[in-house]
């Protein structure tokens, strides 16, 4: 599983690297998300899926 945000819709309100840190990690200049990991080991991967669920921004994409 891959995890991508897409950083033309991201607001940087944090609620992905908040809750779920191991993946995702604010830009330092504007709190953008940025993805840590290349692929999601499967311990994480419920977290990637409702961290896509929980974005206000649906900027969150999730695939196999
Ligand atoms: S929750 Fe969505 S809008 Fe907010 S920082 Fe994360 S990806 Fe960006």
């Amino acid at each position: 599983m891959r995890v991508s945000v897409d950083l033309n819709v991201c607001q940087g309100h944090g609620v992905c690297y908040m809750t779920n840190p191991e993946i995702f990690q604010p830009r330092e200049e504007d709190g953008q998300a940025l993805v840590v990991l290349d692929e999601i080991p499967a311990d994480l991967q419920d977290a990637a899926i409702l961290a896509q669920q929980s974005c206000p921004e649906r900027a969150i994409s999730v695939t196999e």
